[in-house]
């Protein structure tokens, strides 16, 4: 299997038992279907240990504008297309497979746009305080409405997110 950008051989390594092949003539990186999600949260050792590995690597490339073909697939062009949704990261996708293909540095770049668990939890509970609902005092509680208003928490929580992982 060739390099899609350098046309060198692609090395296979298995990081934490998934593996991805590697471009040490750029740094550029293959995931089988489905395998990037292995790697996206920059808190997690497997993805952390990736980047790292493919940073050493790294090289300057001409052209990234120009589409690659699929190194799994014969004859099949990659479409690129933007990873998060609000259009932060552009990826290479296989049409016939579903492989991507990231290049030098896109790795990296796509981690940081994610948020981690524990960035979560703080956004969370900060957007849980900032709605608190105000009590009237001396007026019995004719209903719970715990269940509403955690609705219109995980609402906010999505735009939050949404926003957050946005640039
Ligand atoms: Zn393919």
């Amino acid at each position: 299997m060739k390099c899609p950008r350098t046309r060198t051989p692609l090395k296979k390594v298995s990081v934490g038992k998934v593996p991805v092949y590697i471009s040490e003539a750029c740094g550029g990186v293959l995931f089988e279907n489905q395998t990037l999600k292995s790697f996206e949260c920059p808190n997690d050792k497997r993805g952390k240990a990736l980047a790292t590995h493919l940073s050493q690597f790294h090289s300057e490339l001409a052209d990234l504008k120009e589409r690659v073909s699929c190194p799994l697939c014969i004859d099949t062009v990659m479409l690129r297309r933007f990873y998060s949704p609000l259009h932060a990261v552009e990826i290479d996708e296989c049409p016939g497979c579903g492989a991507i293909w990231l290049d030098t540095g896109e790795l990296e770049k796509l981690q940081s746009l994610m948020l981690s668990e524990k960035d979560r939890a703080i956004l969370r509970h900060e957007l849980m305080k900032e709605h608190e609902p105000i009590e009237i005092k001396g007026a019995p509680h004719k209903h719970d409405n715990w269940n509403r208003r955690s609705d219109k928490i995980d609402a906010l929580f999505d735009i939050a997110s949404y926003i957050t992982r946005g640039w």
